[in-house]
This record gives structure tokens, sequence and C-alpha cells, in this order.
């Protein structure tokens, strides 16, 4: 637009004033004909509506100069809407109101402009902060993701490890494999140092080892640790000096070795057993045969001389020494395995309980017997004779050790081993049975533990203990193809753990003739003879266990006052043949010539052709030779007791 309303306005009353000039002067030309009076009007009007005229000519002018100065202005605002350009200024003038406003506009584009240029050195600078800060967090994300990794190694590293203070000894971080390995929780680990995993006596080599430690990575060599049920193990430790959340700290890697020393002291063990059983065996091997020629020899001299001769008795105790000695090899060969053995399918359990009452009586009535018997238990094959000895040894070991009382378990129970549980006890994966003989005695210390099944390790006083108990036990579990392992400590007490393989065969019949037969089942009346006393006991007790009345006598003059004193009958004549004084055959001699019906069996540790040769023993008699087991004793007596009921 190209006038504003001020320039029409002052346009027009311009016009107006011109137009009330004109008609003025119009007026003032006619005034003759005008009323002299009114004569002076037109001049005035005329004087007014020139000034008038000059007036608005004015303001014209000033209106159009201003309309040109706004074109000015709105062309220069136009450039800067289009171009953006805040560095354009309007054209100023001195003193009017568009003055003003182009001054307070041209004010305000310089504040623009350096706001803009401050917002674009921010943006600038907001920017770079941008780019800075995506390249931090690219920094960390890798850190983060290593961190991760690490922790990752960590956390699933299938060996146990652990982080710890040098300074305090705390735990500060496990490991799930530690966690799993130990027993104790991450919680639990924690609240400990690795002091308290540690037996007390290993604490002081363990604070001299760390103060002594060198910075980054060593092997800190082999140390016991405790798990939180207590039990002991072997672990090689590798120790790396790291920075932890901020502190200088360890970690530790640590290799479970007890498996593996496990098998290689039980190979060890077994390598020394081995090669001590082929030399006692080889020793008692040819001893037997000098032992033979000596209690041969012995019986012919003793048979040549008069009973009267003070000499005889000379040869007798030869004799005894002999016995004595034969029971020495006898326990040797058996821990060599090299024992003559009768296996048969049989029930453990029957056996166990048909032993209860010996056993009572062995431990005595100051320690208590419990017997723990798994019922489904599954068979077994091996020497019943042998198994029985193994648990008589086991119980007298146990008795000995609590001499002020305690209690003796005798535990029987089904086990299942896996390859790696069999492997550490030198058997093959399968079914066993375990017999578990526990005694709340002394215990044993490692260093007796080490020897315990070699024979003649005793710690017992001279003459009370042989030494052979457990080496017989050890040499009949492995002729019996089981295993033996001890858990024990002093003061604590001793287990012994007996596996034997399970078999799925019938039980054979011949069991049934054995102890476990019921009490009572048989009658009358036995004189049993016999020096030695835990033999005599021994048979006596099988007897009265099965319903026989028994009489007890330890040498010939007692049996035959026994048998002076006893009113009713007596069936047989249960007799050792080599004793003190008198021997078994010349008392059956004395006895049958008091009463004829009288039966004898003889019982010996010698066989019955050393005793032939001295012509006195009638070959057809019935002979015994010991060591016997009980259900051969058992089965013999009955055949001669009751020849028309073979039970
Ligand atoms: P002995 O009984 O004649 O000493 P063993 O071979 O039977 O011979 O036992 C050897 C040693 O083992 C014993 O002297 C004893 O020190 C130790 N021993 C065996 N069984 C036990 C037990 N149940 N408790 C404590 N010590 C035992
Ligand atoms: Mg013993």
């Amino acid at each position: 637009m190209m006038f504003g309303r001020n320039t029409l306005l002052a346009a027009s009353s311009f016009l107006l004033a011109a137009l009330v000039a004109f008609l003025a002067a119009v007026l003032a030309a006619n005034r003759d004909t005008l009323h002299e009076t009114t004569g002076y009007i037109p001049v005035a009007l005329l004087a007014s509506g020139i000034l008038l005229a000059a007036i608005s000519g004015l303001q014209l002018i000033v209106h159009l100069r201003q309309a040109r100065r706004l074109k000015e202005v709105r062309e220069q605002l136009r450039r800067v809407k289009e171009t953006g350009n805040l560095a354009v200024r309007l054209p100023e003038s001195e003193s009017d109101d568009l003055a003003e406003a182009t001054r307070t506009m041209n004010f305000l584009l310089k504040q623009f402009q350096s706001l803009s240029r401050a917002l674009q050195e921010s943006e600038q600078r907001y920017r770079k902060a941008l780019d800075d800060i995506s390249e931090q967090t690219k920094a960390q994300d890798a850190l983060q993701d290593s961190e991760e990794k690490y922790r990752l190694l960590f956390e699933n590293n299938p060996q146990p490890m652990y982080v710890y203070d040098p300074e305090t000894f705390r735990f500060m971080a496990v490991n799930q494999s530690a966690i799993e390995h130990y027993g104790w929780s991450s919680d639990e680990f924690l609240s400990l140092t690795i002091k308290d995993i540690r037996p007390e006596a290993d604490v002081p080599r363990l604070v001299e080892d760390i103060s002594r430690a060198p910075e980054g990575i060593h092997r800190a060599g082999l140390w016991r640790h405790h798990k939180k049920d207590g039990a002991l193990i072997d672990v090689e430790i590798t120790v790396h000096s790291i920075p932890f959340g901020g502190q200088r700290a360890k970690l530790v890697l640590v290799n479970d070795v007890t498996e593996r020393r496990g098998l290689e002291e039980s190979l060890r063990q077994a390598q020394k057993m081995e090669a001590v059983g082929r030399m006692a065996g080889g020793v008692a091997h040819d001893f037997n045969n000098l032992l033979m020629v000596i209690s041969g020899y012995g019986e012919l001299l003793s048979g040549s001389l008069a009973e009267s001769d003070p000499r005889r008795e000379y040869a007798n105790q030869i004799l005894r020494a002999a016995s004595r000695a034969g029971n020495l090899t006898r326990q040797l060969l058996a821990f060599s395995r090299r024992q003559v053995s009768k296996p048969r399918v049989f029930d453990l359990n029957r056996t166990v309980n048909a032993m209860e009452p010996l056993l009572r009586r062995l431990v005595g009535e100051e320690v208590k017997l419990v017997v723990d018997l798994d019922r489904e238990l599954g068979h077994l094959r091996a020497d019943p004779a042998q198994i029985e000895q193994v648990i008589m040894n086991l119980a007298a070991n146990a008795r000995d050790a609590m001499p002020n009382g305690g209690q003796l378990t005798v535990r029987t129970e089904n086990v299942k081993l896996s390859a790696d549980a069999a492997r550490r006890h030198g058997l093959t994966r399968g079914d066993y049975i375990r017999l578990i003989v526990t005694d709340t005695g002394t215990g044993i210390d490692a260093e007796s533990r080490a020897h315990l099944f070699e024979p003649f390790f005793t710690t017992k006083a001279k003459g009370k203990g042989t030494g052979l108990g457990l080496s017989v036990v050890y040499g009949i579990v492995e002729q019996s193809n089981g295993a033996i392992g001890v858990d024990s400590e002093k003061g604590r007490g001793t287990t012994f753990i007996l596996y034997f393989p399970q078999t799925d065969a019938p039980l054979e019949e011949t069991v049934t003739l054995s102890l476990s037969d019921e009490k009572g089942a048989c009658q009358g009346t036995v004189l049993v003879v016999e020096d030695e006393v835990g033999v005599r006991e021994l048979v006596s007790e099988l007897l009265r266990g099965k319903g026989y009345q028994v009489l007890e006598a330890s040498n010939g003059r007692e049996a035959l006052e026994r048998a002076g004193g006893h009113a009713g009958t007596i069936d047989l004549l249960l007799t050792d043949v080599i004793m003190p004084e008198m021997n078994g055959d010349d008392l059956s001699h004395k006895l049958l010539s008091l009463r004829p019906d009288l039966k004898v069996i003889y019982m010996s540790g010698y066989a019955p052709q050393t005793l032939f040769r001295r012509g006195g023993l009638d070959p057809d008699a019935l002979f015994l030779q010991k060591p016997f087991e009980p259900q051969v004793l058992i089965q013999k007596v009955g055949t001669v007791l009751k020849p028309s009921n073979s039970n």
C-alpha cells in the first residue's frame, strides 16, 4: 500500500482547505454585491482557508516522507525475515516516532543477534558434549562388558574361587563352585575369614605364609580346608594379587586334591599290604611246614614217654607252644589270603543275629551293643566262617578301645557305588553290602591309622595284643573281593566300614545249619574239655545256644571230676587232644570205661594224621580240625547226638 490512512487524511484536509480558500476567493471577488457588514467574512474565510491548506499541505509532505521511510523499514524487515540475517539494521533518523520505533527495533535486532550467537555457541558446545558423552559411554560399555565377562568367568568357573582381604583375612567374594564345594552360602562366607576354613593348628602357618607372599601370581602349595560339615579336604592353592572394589585383595583358586591324594594313598597302602602280605604269607607257609615237624615229633616224643615221666610234660609244653605258633601262622595265612576259603551265598543279617549273644558276652556289660540290620539286605557271597571272624575281631578291638564302657554298633545296609565312589575303595561300580562297626572308644590317631592293617602292628601291651586281628580282617575282606575303610580320630571313636559285593544268587542250603538255627532245638549233655579258655568258652556258648546242656573242664583231671559229680547222663565228650597232664585220648578211654554209651569227638589244631601216628587214636573217631566254623561244630555234634534225625 502506497499511502497510509494519515496520508489520505492529510491529503483530504488539504483538498478541503483548498476548496474553502477557493470559495472565499470567489466570495471576495463579489464583495461589492454583498452587504457591507458581511463584507469581512469572505476575507476571514479566505485567510483561514489558506492557513488550513498550508497546514494540511505540510502534513501531507510529512506523511509522504514517513510513508517512504516506513516502506524502507518494511523492506529491511522483510529482508531480515527472508534471510534470517540479524545483522541488518533499520535506517534511523533523528527524532520522530518512527525513529524511536526503528531504534527500538534495531536494539532488539542487536539483542536477538547476540542471543542467537550465544545460542549457536551453546549448541555447538552441546553437540560436542554429546559427542564426548557417547565416546565415554562407549568406553564405559566396553569396560562393563569386560567386567561382566570377568565376573562370569569368576562366577561360573568350575573350580572354587574366592577373593579375600589380606589385611583382615575376610572373604570379599566367592564363586558358585566354592559355595557348592564348601557348603556355606555366599552370605555365610562373607561373614567368615579364611582362617575359619582351616584347622586351628594350620592358622599360624597361614598367617606367616600370607605375610611373606609375593605380589602377582604364586602357588601357595598344599593346605587343609574345612567344609561346612566339618569334613577336611586337601587343596592346592594358587593366589593372585588383584585390586578389588578399590582395595588390595587376593584372588584364590582352589584345586581339591583330596580324592587324588586318597587314591594315591590307597594305592600306596595296597602296594605296601601286598608286599607285606607276600612276605608274611611266604614266611607263614614255610613256618607251618616246620611246625608240622615240631608238633609231629613232639607227639611221638610225648607218646613214647611214660605218664609218670616228667619229660612227658616237657614234650607237651613243646606241643602247646607249637599249637600257639600254628595259630599265629594261620592268621598270617589269612592275612595273605592264603587261607582256604569256602565261599557260599548267605545272609549276613542272620550271621550277625546269631552272633549277637556271643558279641554281648565278648564286649561285657559295660558296653552297650546295638545291632541295626537292613531288612532288605542283599545276599553276600563269602566264607561265612571268615566273616564271623571279621566281626569277632572288630568287636574285640572295639571292646579294648572302651575300657570304661561305651557303645558298639553293628549295622548292615545295601549300597550302590558309583564308578567314582567305588574307585575310591579300589572296587568297581555296582551293588554292595556295607557292614559298619562303630565304637565310642579311644579312636585312632593318624600315625596308627597308616599302619592299622599291617601284621604285628599293635599299640597294646606285650602279651595283650598280637597285632594280627585287623590283618586277618583285611585279608578276609580282600579274599572276599570287598574293601575296608576306617574313619577315626583320636578321642572320637572309630568306625570300620566294610564293603562286600552283593549277589543275586539264591541262598545256599548249608547255611541253615549255622549258628542262626533256633535256640533250644537240640537236646543232650556235652562235656567240653579244652585248656584254651577262649576256645572252650566259645564252643560251650555255641552248644548252649543250640539247647544242649554243657559241662566245662579245662583238663583231663577236671573232666573226670565233673563227670563223677554229674548224676545224669553224659551223651558226648568233646575234647581237645593235646592237653597238659592227661591227653584227650587217655581221658576218653577212662571215661568210656565208666560210661560206655558215651560218644566222643576230638578236636585239635593238628592234622589227624599226626595224631594217628601215635597209634592211640581210632581212625574212625569223629574229629574236628581247629579252627572250625561254628556251623561245622553244630553239624557234627548234631549228627552224633541225633544220628537218625539228620537236621
Ligand atoms: P591288636 O588288637 O592285637 O592290637 P589289631 O590288628 O586287632 O591288633 O589292631 C591293631 C591296632 O589298631 C590296635 O593295637 C589298636 O591300636 C588299633 N585299633 C584297632 N581297632 C581299634 C578300635 N576300634 N579303636 C581304637 N583302636 C583300634
Ligand atoms: Mg585286635
